[in-house]
Formats: C-alpha cells, sequence, structure tokens
C-alpha cells in the first residue's frame, strides 16, 4: 500500500532513529523496566507527537491518525521491541483520557504524556475478567463528590510505577453497562502494586485498589460508559498491534535473508536451495499481506467521517480493526518461527534477534483481545451485515 513521501520519511526516520539512539539506551537498562529516559527521549525526538493533535502538543489537526501510529509502531518494532513497547503504551494508556477526559483533565495529563515526562497505563484486565472484560469486579462506589475504588487489575503494562492510570471499574451489576472509565493519578492514596516478570522482558504488574478516592472530574465520558470508551480505544489500537507484528516479522525476514544468503552448507549458500527459497519467499508474502491489511484498517479509521449513501458508517471500523489484528499477529507468530528455524541453533542463543523476537511474538495473539476473541467479533460482523 502506498505511502506518501511524508509518511515514508516518518518511517525511515523513525528506524534511524530507533536504531541510533533509543536501541542504544534501552539496551544499557535493566530489561523489562518502565524505562523513563528513553520515553522522555522518545517525547524530544518528536515521536509521540506523532500520535497527538495540536492541542495537547502532537501534530495532527485531527484527534489522532491511525496510520501514523501503525508506521511508528511497525519501524520502531524492526529495530527494538522495547522501545516500540514504550511508544504503544503513551498511546493506549492516553488514548482514553483524551478521547473522553474533561478539558482539565486533559490539559493536567496530555500534555506530559506527549512530552514522554507523564508515563500512562491502561488498567482493563482481572485476575478473574481477561477475554470477557465486562465481567470485571473492580468497584467504584459513588461517595459525595466522587467514587471510592476497591479491588484490583493485573497483567497492566505500565503498572506499577506509570504516573496515571485509565481504570475501568463496575459503577454497577448492569453487565458492560455498568462499567464506568476513571483517570487515576499514580501515586493516590490507597493505590498499590508490584510488577510481574513475564516471558519477554516488559514493563507489566498488578495494582491494588484500597479505598482510592477519584473525584466525579475524573470519569472518563458518563458513569456507565467506560465499556464503550474501552472499546473505541481498541478499535484504534487494534490495527497497530498488527504493526507491531509486521515490523518484528519483517525484522525476521531480513535476518533470514541475510543469513540464508551467506550460511554454506552442501557446497553453497543456504539460499541456493529451493526448498530455503521457497520458505523465505512464503514468509515475504506473509509480512506484505499483513501490512495491506494493518494499513488498510488504519486507513479506515483515518476516514472514519466517510458515510455510504445511507448515511451509515462506510467501513465497518472494528471488523476491519480485528481482521487485522488477527491475520497480522498470526503471520508474524509464523513468520518468525520459520525464520528461528532457518537460523538453526544459532538462532536460539540466548539474546540473539530470533530468540528474543521468537519470544517478543508470543503476547500480542493473546492481549487486546486473543485470537479467538478476533474470530468471534469477526463472525458476528459478517452475520450481523
Ligand atoms: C504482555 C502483555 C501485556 C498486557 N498489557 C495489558 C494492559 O496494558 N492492560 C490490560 O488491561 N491488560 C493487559 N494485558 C492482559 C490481556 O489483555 C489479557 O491477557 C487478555 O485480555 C486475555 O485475558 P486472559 O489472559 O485472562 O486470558 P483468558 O480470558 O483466560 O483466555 C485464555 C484463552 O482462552 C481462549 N479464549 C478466551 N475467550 C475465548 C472466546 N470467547 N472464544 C474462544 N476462545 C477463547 C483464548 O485462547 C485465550 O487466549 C496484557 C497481557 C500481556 C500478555
Amino acid at each position: 500500500m502506498l505511502l506518501s513521501a511524508e509518511e515514508s520519511t516518518l518511517y525511515d526516520n523513525t528506524r534511524e532513529i530507533c536504531r541510533t539512539v533509543l536501541g542504544p539506551m534501552v539496551e544499557q537498562s535493566p530489561h523489562g523496566e518502565l524505562n523513563r529516559p528513553v520515553i522522555r527521549e522518545m517525547g524530544a525526538a518528536g515521536l509521540i507527537a506523532r500520535l497527538f493533535p495540536k492541542s495537547i502538543g502532537g501534530v495532527h489537526d485531527s484527534e489522532v491518525s491511525a496510520i501514523d501510529l501503525c508506521l511508528l509502531r511497525e519501524a520502531l518494532a524492526r529495530e527494538n521491541t522495547a522501545v516500540e513497547t514504550a511508544l504503544a503504551m503513551q498511546g493506549l494508556g492516553s488514548y482514553p483520557i483524551l478521547q473522553s477526559g474533561t478539558p482539565m483533565i486533559v490539559d493536567r495529563w496530555m500534555p506530559g504524556v506527549c512530552a514522554g515526562s507523564v508515563i500512562p497505563a491502561f488498567a482493563m484486565t482481572e485476575s478473574t475478567a481477561g477475554s470477557d472484560a465486562a465481567a470485571m469486579s473492580l468497584r467504584a462506589e459513588a461517595v459525595p463528590g466522587g467514587y471510592r475504588i476497591n479491588g484490583s487489575k493485573t497483567w497492566i503494562s505500565n503498572a506499577p510505577d506509570a504516573d496515571v492510570y485509565t481504570v475501568f471499574a463496575r459503577t454497577s451489576d448492569d453487565g458492560a453497562r455498568g462499567i464506568t472509565a476513571f483517570c487515576v493519578a499514580g501515586g493516590t492514596e490507597g493505590l498499590s502494586g508490584r510488577a510481574i516478570d513475564m516471558l519477554s522482558p516488559h514493563p507489566i504488574g498488578e495494582l491494588t485498589f484500597d479505598d482510592v478516592f477519584v473525584t466525579d472530574d475524573e470519569v472518563l465520558g458518563v458513569a456507565g460508559g467506560g465499556f464503550k470508551v474501552a472499546m473505541q480505544t481498541l478499535d484504534l489500537f487494534r490495527p497497530s498491534v498488527g504493526a507491531f507484528a509486521v515490523g518484528m516479522a519483517q525484522a525476521a525476514l531480513d535476518a533470514t535473508i541475510a543469513h540464508t544468503s551467506q550460511r554454506q552448507a552442501f557446497g553453497g549458500p543456504l539460499a541456493d536451495l529451493q526448498a530455503v527459497a521457497h520458505k523465505v519467499a512464503s514468509m515475504a508474502v506473509s509480512v506484505h499481506t499483513a501490512r495491506l491489511s494493518v494499513r488498510e484498517a488504519a486507513r479506515a479509521y483515518d476516514r472514519r467521517g466517510l458515510r455510504s449513501d445511507d448515511g451509515s458508517p462506510a467501513e465497518d471500523l472494528t471488523l476491519l480493526s480485528s481482521m487485522a489484528k488477527l491475520h497480522a499477529t498470526e503471520a508474524a507468530q509464523l513468520v518468525i518461527d520459520a525464520a528461528v528455524q532457518l537460523h538453526g541453533a544459532a538462532g536460539l542463543q540466548r539474546d540473539h534477534l530470533m530468540e528474543r523476537l521468537y519470544r517478543d511474538v508470543r503476547a500480542p495473539r493473546i492481549y487486546e483481545g486473543a485470537s479467538e476473541v478476533q474470530l468471534t467479533i469477526i463472525s458476528r460482523a459478517l452475520y450481523r451485515s
């Protein structure tokens, strides 16, 4: 899919700054921890601003640009997945605030997020409510002037060290309609947490809410409208999870072409074996089609003002977004598995690029809606239409 000259430059420059500045910074720090200097540097380099509108320090006239988000995530993932995740979380953690916060709350947090001095997090999952997020039980009781929140969240990226949390909590027993979104400052009295160690280094943890008070102004959107806030956020971010997967798969493909061109076996380079060359060709096709589906979903998101003749939305964004996430993350898993295979034992050595990618590629098939959940969303949309 064609990119404008400006978009191509953004993609190339992002790779370059990650390769020369941000990646080396990450590699010198403990892996899997929230890395404030890198996030500040991303802010200073203007990368985070590409996610946001001019009103809060970003570059866009519109609220967000899904295609820029996808281009940044793909470009960073080709160079360094830890840098990529840090950028993605600046967007995911804060988008509900931008989208649904009062002007006062937006002004309080968003310029700092955009500059890289404020770290946000998106707190939806609970130990007993993951894919079935509407079953969450974190409670927010209405009290004079606001709410008191009690319960816990887990597997929250950037927890427990984030500066601000978008928290989804139950304000009534009315299923998905009983969920409200809140903006909770890190360090609020009663809020605590601990880090969790994952297969692939990732700043992530659990949160405990012990009578945490939030004011009415810290409600994001309307009471009972929290599930919609979350789903609108995921419509934007799911294609970009696909872009993350495409970036990793492209990195694996590039490394595999280089490796099989020089690795000698049976009297010549591995690439001379047709079975190897055909596998590499199939990998390239998978990366290409995954990229197309991701960019198509992102372009559709950016055109979301468009209406059909009958006034209905011209495209089903949720459908395109789910398809892109599903297709790209599943394709990347297969591509990276093939890349590991073609690297042989070398690819499994600790800290080899293939070994890292093999671990990094696994989680995106689970978070922001597991692949099976995407299939349910897609099939529902098909039968509805
Ligand atoms: C690295 C990482 C980062 C994360 N970051 C965040 C974050 O920042 N914020 C946040 O809120 N959460 C985050 N999560 C949590 C993530 O969103 C959940 O893990 C995800 O929603 C799945 O929930 P679960 O793990 O409880 O799995 P479960 O819901 O228990 O599902 C387990 C498996 O059952 C199958 N399954 C589930 N539902 C269905 C279905 N309807 N049909 C068919 N099969 C199904 C799938 O195979 C699924 O993988 C993160 C997770 C990881 C791994």
